[in-house]
């Protein structure tokens, strides 16, 4: 049977780390639906299509072939058969991101294809809806939460680690304003399940998360 935790919350809590590790621990494969979103706003910007332009955004998406391989080491993100991984963690792909992520028809499409990439799967599902919208009936729920600081501080060493120019006061900018668009657009806004279990990593560590996690998923 398709078992799911379902692991939703704004940019920066650590969610994507924490997916994997909880993955990890407990056996199961993490499926990134934010990478979905991504590769979908890189086909939107490829096309040269403007965030304005929904009727473009939905025939730019429509058409798209965009895939996840689930692998032990988290996902690789396909466009068009071509692996895009890399390309969709770019400013300009995130700065997009929650534009194209707002309108109705991608939702649409992608909900279905994470829906399907599940089916029969132990699977931790990362992402602003999982346990609202994808998947109601989630073994697990968890909303992950933290300060707008303790967010930004985390997405720029993020950047750094990853050899990406980051500047701390345009993160938390960026971060911020993100987020507001994700809470505050017409479908699947990013909000806690009613029945999720919301947890406040501002001054958890990675293990202290995991370890509290774990417990629940094996309650
Ligand atoms: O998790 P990540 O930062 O990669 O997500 C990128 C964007 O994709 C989010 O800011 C949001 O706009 C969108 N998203 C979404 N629903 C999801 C996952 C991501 O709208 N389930």
């Amino acid at each position: 049977r398709t078992r799911v935790i379902a692991l939703d919350g704004p940019a920066g809590t650590g969610k994507s780390t924490v997916s994997k590790a909880l993955a990890d621990r407990v056996g199961a494969r993490v499926l990134d639906t934010g990478a979905m979103y991504r590769a979908a706003t890189l086909a939107v910007l490829n096309a040269g299509v403007s965030l304005q332009d929904t009727p473009s955004i939905e025939d730019v998406v429509g058409r798209a072939d965009i895939r996840l391989d689930i692998t032990d080491d988290g996902c690789v993100t396909y466009l068009d058969g071509v692996d895009v991984s890399v390309a969709i963690r770019t400013d300009r792909v995130t700065n997009a991101v929650s534009a194209v992520s707002a309108v109705p028809a991608v939702r649409t499409k992608l909900v279905a294809v994470q829906r399907r990439e599940a089916q029969g799967a132990f699977v931790v599902v990362e992402g602003r809806d999982i346990g609202t919208v994808v998947f109601p009936d989630a073994d697990l729920k968890v909303f992950l939460t933290a300060t707008p600081e303790a967010r930004a501080t985390r997405r720029h060493k993020q950047n750094l680690a990853a050899g990406r120019p980051s500047d701390y006061d345009d993160v938390l900018v960026s971060v911020n304003r993100r987020d507001h668009l994700d809470s505050t657009r017409a479908v699947s806004p990013l909000r806690p399940a009613d029945d999720a279990v919301i947890v406040d990593t501002s001054d958890l560590t990675l293990d202290q998360v995991i370890d509290s996690l774990d417990g629940l998923v094996r309650d």
